[in-house]
């Protein structure tokens, strides 16, 4: 193996003023406003651009009608566009848990009715998903089947967090094509998954989501990036994958467009780390979009 793959992405939240109550106690994630909101994609893709890195936004129904014409223009420069979904924060009367809480057949309801909010905002219909706090259970995969999705990255390997019914315990660590009837193994579907990298050397008893797991790339974090960053390296080196890919995650509420931002910095530092391990290394770093790297599993 001598190929590193990089996938920068962000969940795009819906704004605090289309959440309920109940939506912000469950999820404190995202902005204020739109206007902040508008100010921190644009930040992060116009960063991760400046830095050589393209971007895949994961977003929120409420922010593909408030920013419509933002991610068509992002769209249009490279950035791969993808659902996220939290169903307190959609459609809060009626579904006031997260995703993996519900059966299959609600979960295709409710993500039916996201995907038509969604593809009517952007004129187009999502292929790509990831859940809230990753929550997701065995019918997911086979829910986003049978509405043409078509990838994903619904998983945070070693996360234990049954509260967002997110638990990952035993997932597997790279890109694959998923399993229709249980979502901690490899299948063989068209549903190609692309879990988040995650420093299997560093555990943590409580992560930023209150999760068991391990440390991950998660952008807004105060870990030692470098310490994880390194921490995965050098697994895929150990381990060579086909496709060991650095999935990071962030949100929408982080002020990239401040150099000076914390979450800007940490942006700058793990790119760095990957980089400068990577070249010692003798390793090519790749920066891809989910699309792009579903694309790839798919065809090998
Ligand atoms: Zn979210």
């Amino acid at each position: 193996m001598n190929d590193v793959y990089v996938m920068l992405t962000m969940d795009c939240e819906a704004a605090k003023i289309d959440v309920s109550a109940h939506g912000r106690e469950i999820s404190g994630s995202g902005p204020a406003e739109y206007a902040d909101s508008e100010t921190s994609i644009r930040g992060y893709v116009e960063s991760a651009r400046a830095l050589g890195y393209p971007v895949t936004l994961f977003v929120h129904p409420e922010v593909a009608v408030a920013h419509a014409a933002l991610l068509q223009e992002l769209k249009g420069g490279g950035t791969c566009l993808g659902l996220h979904l939290h169903p307190y924060k959609f459609a809060g009367d009626r579904y006031d848990r997260d995703l993996g809480a519900y059966s299959a057949e609600d979960q295709r309801s409710i993500l039916a009715e996201a995907v038509d909010v969604w593809g009517e905002a952007l004129g187009f219909r999502p292929i790509y998903f990831r859940a809230g706090y990753f929550s997701a259970n065995d019918s997911t995969v086979s829910a986003l089947l049978a509405l043409g999705f078509e990838g994903g990255s619904l998983s945070n390997p070693g996360r234990i967090l049954p509260d967002h019914a997110s638990v990952w315990a035993g997932a597997p660590a790279y890109p694959h094509r998923a399993h229709e009837a249980f979502r901690l193994i490899e299948g063989d579907t068209d549903f190609i998954e692309v879990p988040v990298a995650v420093a299997y050397g560093r555990p943590v008893e409580q992560g930023h989501a209150g999760e068991r797991g391990f440390e991950w790339p998660y952008i807004p974090h105060t870990y030692d990036h470098s310490r994880v960053i390194e921490d995965i390296l050098n697994r895929f080196v150990e381990e060579a994958p086909g496709f060991g890919t650095i999935v990071t995650d962030t949100h929408n509420d982080q002020d990239y467009a401040d150099p000076n931002h914390a979450s800007s910095q940490n942006l700058k530092s793990i790119i760095a780390t990957i980089e400068a391990v990577c070249a010692a290394r003798n390793l090519v770093v790749h920066g891809v979009t989910l699309d792009r790297m579903c694309h790839l599993v798919r065809a090998a």
